[in-house]
């Protein structure tokens, strides 16, 4: 292991002289790196599951010959887009396995990278307000107990004494029947986790190269032999397309097509409250969710838009019926007035599972397709699909998620457990 920089310790001073300077002196978490003419791999996307696939390449697999490519900025696809909710409450036991380890390396990420990634697991309700529903929450918490995830039914008392602010009077639309409880479910800083698996990544020797775009995936004789970049030509034996819902267009020049469906999917934030709301609360029949942020903002999303498209605006009408929703829940938020609001692309699967796994091509991998509710993988996904690259042992973990399971109908159907419960 490379010697650790010494953390810059800051003092009331030194940070009122770094405002002085108009915060032109911060030391940079990682450096800028520029493209070298060949890497042992090559990552493309710099999102949540590139980097923590680099990183657990080198810290694990001892690879650090790697380079993390990123047309944009670090962030600036769905990984600092998304509402941050942690839980691995899912049904099949393909997706409860691969979640269960992502929870549990959540639990210690901060210490691991050496960096606050404010995960915070406060619990998280599932409000169920039809029988079907009730039905569908107890099989899943049935699955969990006896997958080892720790996840149970309450009754409606319960849920009032964790969501005070919850209208279910006798005049509501939809009966409570009930919620699924995940005590150790939660958020994270979306951000944090990025920067914390970036910064460890380059610490360790992976060069993390922004604003650089792969146009074209290369081969020689039916293997990878590198990438076409907007800043030139790259040679690697081996890539990892970890693209999101840039996908299907990177490898679709490799005859390669996949399942996967772009919609925007939007979210906004309040302006910052008291202390409200301790829970994370989902309601999949009307279609929203809310938490709390620690600066105070709500934050409340719901589900996709509509119809296909790679547009990040969003369309108004979703927002529209997501803050319905709310105050068909929160009445007394009607006053609460929202700050700011955005939109990512999220890549759908057929079954709502991702895509992981070699394709065919000597060298060539892909890591995509996480939908609506990749950031609670990050840690589970690149500790997996690292070891699938290096041939290691914990590649079981993302196995089952090949490409190959829509030829042979072996889906891993979380429709329901992934649509708005993200
Ligand atoms: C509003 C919203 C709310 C969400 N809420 C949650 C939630 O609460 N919990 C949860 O678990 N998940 C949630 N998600 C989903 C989650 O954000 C994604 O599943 C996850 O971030 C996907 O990570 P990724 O690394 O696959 O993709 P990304 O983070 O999008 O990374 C892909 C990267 O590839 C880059 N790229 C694309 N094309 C190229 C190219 N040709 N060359 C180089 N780089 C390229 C992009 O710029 C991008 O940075 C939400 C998403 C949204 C939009």
């Amino acid at each position: 292991m490379p010697p650790r920089r010494p953390t810059r310790r800051y003092t009331l001073t030194s940070l009122l002289k770094e405002a002085r300077r108009q915060h032109r002196g911060w030391e940079p978490a990682w450096p800028k790196a520029e493209p070298k003419a060949s890497y042992e791999i090559v990552i493309a996307g710099g999102g949540g599951h590139g980097l923590a696939t680099a990183y657990y390449l080198a810290k694990l697999h001892g690879i650090r010959n790697i380079a993390v490519v990123e047309k944009g900025w670090l962030g600036g696809g769905n990984a600092a887009r998304n509402t941050a909710i942690i839980r691995s409450d899912y049904l099949r036991p393909e997706s409860m396995a691969l979640y269960r380890l992502s929870h549990s390396l959540f639990e210690h990420l901060s210490t691991e990278l050496d960096f606050n990634v404010m995960y915070s697991p406060r619990g998280l309700v599932e409000l169920a307000y039809t029988r079907q529903h009730m039905e569908l929450l107890a099989r899943t918490a049935d699955a969990n107990t006896h997958y080892g995830i720790k996840s149970w039914m309450i009754p409606p008392d319960e849920v009032r004494k964790l969501l005070p602010l919850l209208d279910d009077g006798p005049h509501k639309r939809y009966p409570l029947f009930g919620a699924l409880w995940q005590p150790r479910g939660g958020i994270a800083r979306h951000d944090a986790v990025i920067w914390a698996y970036a910064r460890m990544a380059a610490q360790l020797g992976i060069d993390i190269i922004e604003n650089c775009e792969i146009e074209r995936i290369e081969t020689i004789g039916g293997r990878i032999s590198g990438v076409r970049t907007s800043r030139g030509t790259i040679s690697a034996g081996t890539v990892l397309v970890a693209t999101a819902a840039d996908t299907p267009a990177l490898l679709a020049s490799l005859g390669i097509n996949l399942p996967i469906e772009p919609v925007a999917l939007q979210a906004f934030v309040s302006e910052p409250l008291k202390p409200a709301l301790d829970v994370v609360a989902i309601a999949g029949e009307v279609e929203g969710y809310i938490s709390q942020s620690d600066k105070g903002e709500l934050v409340i999303g719901g589900a996709t838009d509509k119809a296909p498209g790679y547009s990040r605006r969003g369309a108004f009408a979703s927002i529209e019926d997501t803050a319905a929703s709310m105050l068909e829940l929160f009445p007394s938020l009607s006053r609460v007035r929202m700050m700011r609001h955005w939109a990512g692309t999220v890549d759908i699967t057929p079954d709502r599972s991702p895509i992981i796994g070699a394709l065919g091509l000597q060298g060539l991998f892909v890591n995509c397709g996480w939908g609506t509710g990749g950031f609670k993988a990050i840690p589970g996904s690149g500790y997996g699909t690292a070891s699938l690259i290096a041939g290691g042992k914990a590649a079981h973990v993302v196995a089952p998620f090949g490409l190959d399971r829509f030829r042979q109908g072996r889906l891993i159907d979380e429709s329901a457990a992934s649509a708005v419960a993200h």
